[in-house]
């Protein structure tokens, strides 16, 4: 398992991947806003366990194993993004998929995934589901903030 860290680096330069036929230390560092030291270090410790290969001065492509993990990375982010926006959940919805990404475990994420599916597949279900919400919410129902000052 890589540390969540290495995964986001992995994940990052996968979906750069995509849509770039070369991928650059300084694209990296330009995308997840990080210093280039940093990405340097993230890309020798991806490199030394076969997740990508230098192809030339400061140029890195995935290896067969990266694209899988890469790929597996991105798809796990989209589901939770999509879970959030499924919700209706408001708040900040890559910063929480980020977190929820490296926290839940896969079975977890599986079911996530669907329960997603089976709404997209059931407008109906779906839309009785958003009447709930919508009901609950404006009978001012729902977990009370216990931070905030009475
Ligand atoms: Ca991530």
């Amino acid at each position: 398992m890589l540390s969540p860290s290495l995964e986001d680096y992995l994940e990052e330069i996968y979906r750069f991947s995509l849509t770039n036929d070369v991928v650059r230390v300084t694209d990296i560092a330009a995308c997840l806003d990080v210093s280039l030291p940093s990405v340097s270090s993230a890309i020798r410790k991806l490199s030394r366990d076969n997740y990508l290969a230098y192809r030339r001065y400061k140029e890195v492509a995935l290896t067969d194993k990266g694209k899988r993990l890469g790929r597996f990375l991105v798809e796990r982010n989209r589901i939770l993004q999509d879970f959030l926006r499924m919700i209706r959940s408001e708040c900040d919805v890559s910063a929480e998929a980020e977190a929820m990404e490296h926290y839940l475990t896969l079975p977890t994420i599986r079911s996530i995934e669907n329960l997603v599916n089976f709404m997209n597949v059931h407008p109906e279900w779906y839309q009785k589901l958003i009447e709930h919400f919508t009901e609950r919410k404006s009978a001012g129902k729902g977990l009370m903030n216990g931070y905030d000052q009475a």
